[in-house]
Parts: C-alpha cells; sequence; structure tokens
C-alpha cells in the first residue's frame, strides 16, 4: 500500500504539473489534486482510473472552444478557466472519500456513492461546457424565463443532453472496469446531482450585480474593476457550495439505490 501511495503521488505529480503548465489548474489547484490523485491510488489503480479519465476529459473539453465560451460567458462566471483548490475538491473530494471507504470496507455503497459523486461533478461540468458552446438560448429552470448564456440556473436542451451523457460516462466507465456494479444507480445520482445543482444555482445561489456595466455576474469584482452587490439568493452561496451539494446529492443517491 505504501509503494502504491508513493507512486500514486508521483503519477498524480505529473499530471497536475501538466495541467498546472498548460493553466487547466492555478497552484492551489495543482497541490489538491495531489493530494486528491494519491487518495484516489491509494484505494487502488481502479480508482485512480476513473478520476484520470474525468479530469483528461473534463479538461479537454473546458479547452475546447475556449474562446467561444469566453466571449459567451466571461463576464458571469464567478472564475476563470483555471481550477482553483476550492473546485477541485468540490469536484474531487466527495469522490475520494468515498473511494477510500469502498477500499476500506469493501462495500458496494462505498463504490456506488464515490462514482456517483463523480457523475454528478461530470454530468455538471459537460452540462456546462457543452451547453454554453452549442449555443442555443438558456431558459430558467425555475421560472422558465430566458436568462443570459452562464446565468447560474439556465438550462439548454443541449446542456441537459450532455448532462445525462457524462452522467452515462461515469456510470458506465465505472462499470467496465469493474469498481461499481451499480451502473444504474451510479447514473441516477449522477442526473439527479446535476439537476440539484441547476435548481440550486436558480434559487440558493447568491445572485450579484455591476451598477457600472448594468449586467448580471457571479463576480465580486466585475471585469471593469468595480465591486459587485448581492441581488438575489442566499448571501455567500457561492458555486463551490452548490458543486459540493451536486456532488453529495450524486453520491447520497446513488448509494441509497445501491445494496
Ligand atoms: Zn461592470
Amino acid at each position: 500500500m505504501m509503494e502504491r501511495a508513493l507512486a500514486g503521488f508521483l503519477l498524480a505529480g505529473a499530471i497536475a504539473f501538466v495541467a498546472r503548465t498548460v493553466r487547466a489548474l492555478s497552484l492551489g489547484g495543482a497541490i489538491t489534486a495531489l493530494l486528491v490523485g494519491t487518495a484516489a491510488a491509494i484505494a487502488g489503480w481502479t480508482w485512480a482510473t476513473v478520476l484520470i479519465v474525468f479530469f483528461v476529459t473534463s479538461s479537454a473539453l473546458s479547452h475546447f472552444k475556449r474562446a467561444t465560451r469566453e466571449a459567451r460567458i466571461g463576464g458571469i462566471v464567478e472564475k476563470g478557466n483555471e481550477r482553483d483548490a476550492v473546485q477541485v475538491l468540490a469536484n474531487g473530494g466527495v469522490f475520494a472519500a468515498g473511494a477510500l471507504l469502498a477500499a476500506a470496507t469493501g462495500a458496494s455503497v462505498w463504490a456506488a456513492a464515490a462514482l456517483g459523486a463523480l457523475a454528478a461533478a461530470t454530468a455538471d461540468t459537460w452540462a456546462t461546457e457543452v451547453g454554453t458552446v452549442a449555443g442555443g438560448s438558456p431558459r430558467s429552470i425555475i421560472s422558465f424565463k430566458p436568462l443570459p448564456a452562464g446565468t447560474s440556473g439556465g438550462v439548454t436542451v443541449s446542456g441537459t443532453l450532455a448532462s445525462v451523457a457524462g452522467a452515462a460516462f461515469i456510470a458506465g466507465l465505472g462499470y467496465l472496469i469493474g469498481v461499481g456494479s451499480a451502473a444504474a444507480a451510479v447514473f441516477i445520482g449522477g442526473v439527479l446531482g446535476s439537476l440539484a445543482d441547476s435548481l440550486m444555482g436558480g434559487t440558493v445561489q447568491e445572485r450579484r450585480w455591476c451598477d457600472g456595466c448594468l449586467e448580471a455576474t457571479e463576480r465580486r469584482t466585475h471585469y471593469c474593476g468595480r465591486a459587485t452587490r448581492v441581488v438575489g439568493g442566499v448571501p455567500g452561496a457561492r458555486n463551490d457550495f452548490v458543486n459540493v451539494v451536486c456532488t453529495l446529492v450524486g453520491a447520497g443517491v446513488a448509494g441509497a439505490l445501491t445494496r
């Protein structure tokens, strides 16, 4: 186990280094990815493989047509392209904890929970990346009114299809490499986790406004340099918090549907 931990540490370090070099991760994000990756390797090579496939596909999707996405939603979304420590932990923390519990106990419920968390994170990421590039006019998941692209709680047909595909991808991957046999539970967990993300994004997530540009945004400081103010949602309920709830719902649903 010590050897696997060391090998996992080195492999995760190499991947985090490359991701940092191509600006997919901030420095804090790279260090957090190193820890999450090492934890996955300690749980087992199959878990590490699932995590690497998740990370590489999500990063590749984020990279694809980045300029188009930037132009459409750059002023609205809270953070840039480099994923920071909190984002990495929000997307991978529940997965890593579940994988370690699965390895320690051998219980299939933890394996399903770990994969459910990752399926939810994947569904949410694919929905955002595909939805913003494919276009279509987003509508509020709550009121069905049209929303500017990039607004939390906004859904499109292409984004919704991408989220279902993302959940199916992780469910299938877990099944094929043998870490989770409860593929249906993982798939449902992923879809419902992503749905919870959109619902919370349209309700409790903090909404901000720039009085200079008269634009909605999730940023505390707008791209114009002006400080923004809260105009809706629960102050302090930011995107990372919503993402953690998304992966917890994914884990909880997948675990609950597994015997
Ligand atoms: Zn502004």
